[in-house]
């Protein structure tokens, strides 16, 4: 019987560290304030923004929401993220992503000042990754308090997170992940690489997928394309962490591996909903707090 690496123990653990360390930064007359860009109507990312939100308001973090119509241009993104850069009330900025398909998402990213940017996407806080400058924070337990300091993607950071809290060892494995976008794949091979896990990537181009994924001890899903990953595709016995929501047209959701077959297979393997996605919204709240103590030498 499969272990289900649930989110939501490592997310109560997250969470109880930012309550404690909001009751602190408002014992210094400090709040944490977090701002949230969302354009369009976009169903999914609609969902994040209001499950964002609430947690705010639950943990005592102090919401600036801006909600931009479809059809905004570039540069009124652009003036309402350089307002948020020089806002003091503000430690971190989240855009919703997708963005429309007019606007350039990359230059909306690199528009965050890299010390506000908590969901690590921008070109600073990546290079800083792939550079290994960031990336003691796979290592170490508490925050590196220096104003300089990026912040990890939270996705990918989030899979480190729960596979080290079911105590699936990284070092030397080898590793398949399916998906190279810089959200989730492509920043998730840099962290495993630093973790010295060896990594395969793959995606929609990869000629013979199943021979790539049969050869996993741990197999990493990001496509966003359900069923993808079928119990044929695995190895006996490895750890499968399924990145992928895919909402199916009943409205429930689904991930990229066929959960019912793969479990039987495995010794580990996420749920969806309910596996990466908890962890990757308490990591984006857990920056924006160490990025409020950072810029007002809080620790
Ligand atoms: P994306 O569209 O940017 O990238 C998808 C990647 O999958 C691409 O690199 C593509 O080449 C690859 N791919 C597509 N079809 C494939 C196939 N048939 N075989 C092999 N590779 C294939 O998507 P993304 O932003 O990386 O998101 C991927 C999935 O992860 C989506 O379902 C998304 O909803 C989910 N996601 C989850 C979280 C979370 O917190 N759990 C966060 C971000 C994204």
């Amino acid at each position: 019987m499969a272990v289900l690496m649930k989110g939501s123990p490592v997310a109560s653990l997250i969470y109880k560290e930012i309550r404690s360390e909001v009751e602190k930064l408002k014992g210094h007359g400090v709040s944490v304030g977090l701002a949230m860009i969302i354009v369009g109507s976009n169903a999914s990312s609609g969902q994040y923004f209001i499950t964002t939100g609430n947690l705010c308001r639950k943990l005592g973090i102090e919401e600036y929401p801006s909600r931009l119509p479809e059809n905004v241009s570039l540069n009124v993104i652009l003036d309402t993220i350089r307002k948020l850069n020089n806002d003091e009330r503000i430690s971190g900025i989240l855009v919703f992503l997708p963005l429309p398909l007019h606007i350039e998402q990359r230059a909306v990213l690199n528009a965050i000042a890299p010390e506000k940017d908590v969901d690590g996407l921008g070109a600073i806080s990546i290079g800083r990754l792939a550079a290994e400058e960031s990336t003691y924070q796979l290592f170490t337990a508490g925050p590196n308090f220096s104003i300089k300091n990026t912040f990890l993607p939270c996705t990918p950071y989030g899979v480190i997170r729960l596979l080290e809290h079911y105590g699936v060892e990284l070092k030397g494995k080898d590793i398949v992940i399916v998906g190279k976008s810089l959200t989730v794949g492509k920043s998730l091979s840099l962290m495993m690489l630093a973790k010295e896990a060896t990594v395969t990537v793959c995606h929609r181009a990869t000629k013979d997928l199943a021979e790539k994924t049969r050869s996993a001890d741990i197999l990493c899903v990001a496509a966003g394309k359900p069923g993808l990953i079928t119990a044929d595709m695995i190895k006996q016995g490895s750890v499968i962490v399924d990145i992928g929501i895919n909402s199916l047209p009943d409205g429930s959701f689904a991930g990229d591996v066929e959960f019912k077959g793969v479990s039987e297979k495995v010794s580990h393997i996420t749920p969806v909903p309910g596996g990466v996605g908890p962890v990757t919204i308490a990591i984006l709240l857990k920056n924006t707090v160490v990025s409020t103590k950072r810029m007002f030498g809080i620790r």
